[in-house]
């Protein structure tokens, strides 16, 4: 479906579960425990295939499944093939990589095409200390395990200051090894003013520092996703991608919506628009169709960062 401003939308994402298993710094607002939410008034499997299905009917050919931490919610390759089912076939998910290890094979048999998993250190006591747990030895062998698999495989860095470029050398080792890409992501101020100040790091002085200290950056050309990403190789080959939202726009090119655990459309990451449809999902599939079409009418020309403070990343998945 075309939304008002001509822009193609043809990508939902989906947040599974708002909990997770980790706490980056840079993900929670600091109040750590979670919501307990009624089993009732989160999606169901059968809602979320059916969201697949009215999404399908207006043209959607993509469906990423995040959170919270997707792989926290049993059992994720039951849903994936639920969504393949309804005709989706590009399928991926966006995770901290933790239970890939475990999930990569039965993902893979059930449909799902490619796997973003976010690391932002391979130092250990860097790793935990962004996330509050001691795994990236998990991480590491999920992403291993998920490229066995056959799932297609990218990483998502979080561009922190004072950290970035320590863990820079091993990230584009990881990367170069595994021939995957790396995506650098600008950190955004979903977390408290002082917490983000302290921890910016613009994605421009990143690809500067990169160019001037490690290798010229060549643009490429080829599509590697549906998303912001722009992608350049290094003289290695290795392909890094820059996701900002702060140095670059990108509004212009936006193809999704995304809905949340408890069936509310976001429209747009920067804008505060939240459309509640639990009820609507749950009316049948004419009534999802209509839901999503409202969601994808309400999408703004352009997201403004600073607007964004009333949805925190676990809830909508980045
Ligand atoms: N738990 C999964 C994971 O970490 O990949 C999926 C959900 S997480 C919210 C999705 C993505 O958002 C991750 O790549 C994470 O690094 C990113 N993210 C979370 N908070 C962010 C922030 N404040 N700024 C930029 N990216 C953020
Ligand atoms: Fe969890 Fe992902 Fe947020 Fe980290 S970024 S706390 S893994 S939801």
């Amino acid at each position: 479906m075309v939304d008002p401003l001509g822009r193609k939308i043809e990508y939902i994402r989906i947040s599974v579960i708002d909990h997770c298993n980790f706490m980056c710094k840079y993900c929670t607002t600091g109040t750590h425990g979670f919501e307990k939410v009624p089993k009732e008034d989160i999606l169901s499997f059968e809602d979320i295939a059916r969201i697949a299905e009215a999404g399908k009917h207006l043209g959607i050919n993509k469906i990423r499944l995040t959170g919270g931490e997707p792989l926290v919610r049993h059992p994720l390759p039951k849903l994936v093939s639920m969504i393949k089912d309804v005709g989706i076939d590009d399928i991926a998910i966006t995770t901290n990589g933790y239970y890939l290890s475990i999930y990569a094979r039965e993902l893979k048999d059930a449909g799902l095409t490619s796997a973003n998993i976010s690391i932002d250190a391979v130092n250990p006591e860097t790793f935990k200390n962004i996330t509050g747990v001691d795994a990236v030895h998990l991480v590491l062998k999920g992403i291993d395990d998920a490229i066995d698999a056959g799932i297609k495989v990218k990483l998502n860095t979080v561009v922190m200051k004072d950290i970035t470029i320590k863990e820079l050398p091993a990230l584009l080792d990881l990367a170069r090894s595994r021939n995957v890409p790396l995506r650098f992501i600008e950190l955004m101020p979903k977390i408290d003013t002082e917490t983000w100040n302290d921890m910016f790091f613009k994605i421009t002085d990143l690809k500067k520092y990169i160019e001037e200290n490690i290798s010229p950056l060549t643009p490429v050309d080829a599509q590697l996703g549906k998303g912001p990403s722009t992608y350049y190789q290094l003289e290695d080959g290795t392909i890094v991608g820059f996701i900002a939202f702060f140095s670059m726009n990108y509004c212009q090119r936006c193809n999704r919506i995304r809905i949340d655990s408890r069936g509310n459309i976001y429209p747009c990451l920067f804008a505060p628009i939240k459309l509640p449809g639990l009820d609507k999902i749950r009316a049948g599939l004419e009534e999802t169709i209509e839901f999503l079409k409202e969601g994808i009418k309400a999408k703004p020309e352009h997201g403004d960062p600073n607007a964004a403070w009333s949805v925190e990343m676990r809830n909508i998945g980045g």
